[in-house]
């Protein structure tokens, strides 16, 4: 599979072109200004139209990212696994004015998949990444007491019995 590109939009769709392709962190450098670790992405893009009947582009994405979590500040495995369903709007207006909950995109004679699709993938990121069982616990929040050192040890005398 050659890199992937871009691609008219309209064209694409009207023609139910279909793209499969990977990306790598030096395509996506917006996911790591954000502290955003890429392992591996694949997605596959394909054109059509939607229920309405208008063009539209399917994208489903699957890979896996490392966040930091707000808490600890240690790696989070993200997993990504989504489909998305992207109509393709004429003009940026069409997009503010349009007063319903379809996704959509302005359609370009050369859109930029790799940004389309950072674009999506962001939209899946936590506002706020963190272990759904964090290691830091509460108390080294609250006050100073608690240092690693000392719950290191508490976890050594637990583990000895
Ligand atoms: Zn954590």
């Amino acid at each position: 599979m050659s890199q992937p590109g871009r691609i008219d939009s309209f064209q694409f769709s009207r023609s139910g072109s279909g793209l499969t392709g990977r990306l790598g962190a030096e395509q996506l450098s917006r996911l790591a200004d954000q502290q955003v670790t890429l392992n591996e992405l694949s997605f596959e893009l394909r054109g059509g139209t939607n229920r309405s009947g208008k063009l539209c582009l399917h994208l489903a994405v699957k890979g896996s990212l490392t966040l930091v979590c707000q808490r600890c500040m240690g790696p989070l495995d993200f997993p990504l696994n989504f489909d998305a369903e992207l109509e393709i709007a004429a003009s940026k207006e069409e997009i503010e004015l349009a007063d319903d909950e379809v996704d959509r995109v302005i359609g370009s004679s050369e859109l930029s998949v790799p940004d389309l699709v950072e674009d999506e993938v962001m939209l899946e990121l936590p506002m706020v990444p963190r272990h759904e069982n964090c290691g830091a616990s509460n108390e080294a929040g609250k006050s100073g007491r608690a240092s690693p050192f000392e719950a290191l040890a508490r976890l050594k005398i637990g583990s000895g019995r």
